[in-house]
């Protein structure tokens, strides 16, 4: 795992075969850098969880690869559900405000963090967005993190819950590749499925390897961009902000 944003990379996943290395010193101090900067990232996120529950807001950690379709989802989300729900949103991307332009145009406040070189939202960017947000007392707030399969999952922000939008262009098998992710996911939404007559995906397949890294989580398929099984991710939502 890289000391500096906290993703994985060679030195990290390095399997110690009992022979001394010439980069012991250096492992060692990764090692150490690692568990401040996870240490240091959970007493935030413990901060955050408190915040959210002296004001009964329940948050929501959205996470996906790079356009599996997490903005659009919530543009429907807020266009369909706004006057039932109150949703605020906080983006992550590298660069630029483009996603939190959307969100506002769907008609919800956003802030927009931009992450540079990180590859993942931390619970002390959120505090701080948090500040700037000033979400209502019992609503929603989402926190769409930045797009990436690995990082994110390493990374509690305080929410309630985490999401995991997959979609029909990326493959069946993406469960088995990235289990770490997927096993951390609370609900997924297959997003894309007005696709699935123009690609090779089977979703049943699909839904078989999410089963084998996470059995209880909930389970949606829908198209954000034409609008098929949003309902019952709505009930979903709903049922969890009714249940606070
Ligand atoms: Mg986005």
């Amino acid at each position: 795992m890289c000391a500096t944003c906290g993703c994985s990379d060679g030195e990290a996943v390095h399997v110690d075969d009992g022979h001394r290395h010439p980069h012991a010193h250096e492992h060692g101090h990764t090692v150490r850098l690692e568990q401040d900067i996870l240490a240091r990232n959970a007493a935030f996120a413990k901060d955050n969880r408190a915040w959210f529950r002296r004001r009964a807001i329940f948050a929501l950690n959205v996470m996906s690869s790079p356009g599996a379709g997490k903005t659009t989802l919530l543009v429907r989300t807020i266009r369909e559900l706004g006057d039932r729900l109150s949703i605020s949103v906080i983006e992550g991307d590298q660069e630029t405000a483009r996603d939190a332009d959307r969100i506002r145009a769907a008609g919800a406040p956003a802030v927009q963090i931009r992450t540079g070189t990180a590859c993942h939202l931390d619970a002390h960017m959120v505090g701080h967005a948090l500040e700037t947000l000033r979400p209502a007392d019992r609503s929603c707030v989402v926190i769409e993190n930045v797009g990436n399969l690995i990082c994110p999952s390493l990374f509690d922000l305080g929410e309630e819950r985490r999401i995991l939008v997959s979609s029909v262009t990326e493959g069946e098998d993406k469960p088995l590749k990235y289990p770490h992710m997927f096993r951390a996911a609370d609900a997924v939404v297959l997003n894309k499925v007005d696709l699935l007559p123009h690609v090779d995906f089977n979703p049943d397949r699909f839904l078989r390897h999410f089963r084998e890294v996470n059995p209880p989580a909930r389970f949606f398929s829908v198209s954000a961009a034409r609008g098929d099984g949003m309902g019952e991710w709505y009930d979903w939502l709903l049922s969890l902000s009714g249940s606070r």
